[in-house]
């Protein structure tokens, strides 16, 4: 048996009056996504675990089995993996940020979407004048980097600087909570401070100043770790080996420590102009080098992200027959069967434009199985499916059957 997810990022939604109080999933046109809730049993899964917030990360950890509470480690962990970066034990690793600071306010936390060239030059220049045996930065994409710190500590209160634009910066760096962390939040709010300084006349901010763009002028560091203690997929379910694709670096990265081999699609954009084709053929060709795949596709959540009900329809019909049709007619071909899941990770409501933890509908289906009662797929009518409502970490056991 093979197995493989094929994940709909923030594809759940609430009920939309334009829509005639339908959700996309519900008003979208999608015959092949039905016909698996047709031929399969359905489910609702709680995929953020209590004291979570509904990120992107803690969703596809819960549906990859894993408990939050024993492996999570912040975002910077995960996305050091994708860029490559080891992270060693006795090492403390963290989101670092590009932001902007006006007048002392954060004025945002992307340094205007800076881009990758200009942020690297920016991360380059604080690695060669503060990094030391103790600190050292690496250049990631646009406003994301990684910083590591040597025998941190990460009992810290740290805030996103994606909530607090507009706040002081003074107000919100970074407090220890524990005295053992004292002397890391000491050190990193000077490294802030001192990083200030050193930015704010760098030619690549006088440049981007006469060009009327925001200054990159501060780091804004957050969500400390230290090295996932993950065990992997294969490990965890007795399979050989997997694959995960995938546009975005967080799941990337939880592919790395997964153990899943993370594979490169030419033309996936993480948009709703993604080379779908690409990533159903990916996915296909590693099903036959791999045990289990994990297909993400990010583009329904950025829909949701902005609001755009018309444009999150449109992702989910173009997951149905630039996905799942084509994959669904190819392994019902195949001798070795497949065990298809179709679910997103949280829902993304147009309405609130940002995640909710709210459950979300799934589906498993597997050749000869018996189907439940439920056949088309939606937030409502997998609520009346065989599986009932499960916690996110015992999915990965539902799929393996
Ligand atoms: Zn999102």
């Amino acid at each position: 048996m093979k197995y493989l997810i094929i994940l709909g990022d923030g594809m759940a939604d609430e009920p939309i009056e334009a829509l005639g109080n339908k959700t996309p999933l519900q008003a979208a046109n999608k015959p092949g996504i039905d016909n698996v809730a047709k031929l399969g049993r359905t489910g609702m899964l709680d995929t953020i675990p209590e004291g979570f917030a509904p990120g992107s990360e803690i969703a596809n950890l819960s549906v990859l089995g894993y408990d939050l509470t024993k492996v999570y480690e912040g975002r910077g962990s995960l996305e050091a993996a994708s860029m490559g970066v080891a992270v060693e034990p006795g090492e403390m690793v963290m989101r670092c940020n590009l932001i902007c600071i006006e007048d002392g306010i954060i004025k945002n936390h992307s340094a205007g979407h800076i881009g990758s060239d200009e942020a690297k030059e920016l991360i380059l220049f604080l690695q060669e004048k503060l990094g030391d045996d103790i600190i050292s930065f690496h250049p990631g994409v646009s406003y994301r980097h990684v910083l590591k710190m040597k025998g941190g500590n990460k009992s810290l209160k740290c805030t996103p600087p994606h909530d607090v634009q507009g706040t002081p910066f003074s107000q919100v760096m970074i407090q220890a909570e524990s005295t053992d962390a004292a002397s890391t939040a000491e050190y990193l709010n000077k490294l802030t401070l001192l990083s200030q300084e050193i930015l704010e006349n760098h030619p690549v901010n006088l440049r981007r100043a006469q060009q009327g763009k925001d200054k990159a002028n501060s780091i804004w560091v957050w969500s400390p770790g230290y090295k996932p203690q993950m065990k992997t997929i294969a490990e965890t379910y007795g399979l050989n080996k997997g694959a995960v694709i995938s546009a975005v670096d967080l799941i990337k990265g939880i592919g790395v420590y997964a153990g899943l081999e993370v594979i490169e699609v030419e033309g996936a954009t993480g948009l709703y102009d993604t080379n779908y084709e690409g990533k159903a053929q990916a996915a296909l060709d590693a099903l036959k080098e791999n045990d289990f795949v994990y297909l993400h596709i990010e583009a329904s959540d950025e829909a949701g992200h902005e609001g755009d009900y018309n444009l999150k329809i449109k992702t989910i019909e173009d997951l149905d027959s630039r996905i799942v049709k084509p994959i669904f007619e190819e392994i019902s071909k195949w001798d070795e069967p497949v065990t298809i899941a179709l679910l997103p990770d949280h829902p993304t409501p147009c309405a609130i434009k940002t995640h909710t933890n709210t459950p979300i509908p799934f589906v498993i289906y597997t050749k000869g199985i018996t189907p439940d009662s439920v056949s088309v797929y939606d937030e409502f009518s997998a609520k009346e499916g065989s599986y009932g409502l499960i916690r996110g970490k015992d999915f990965m056991e539902k799929l393996m059957g």
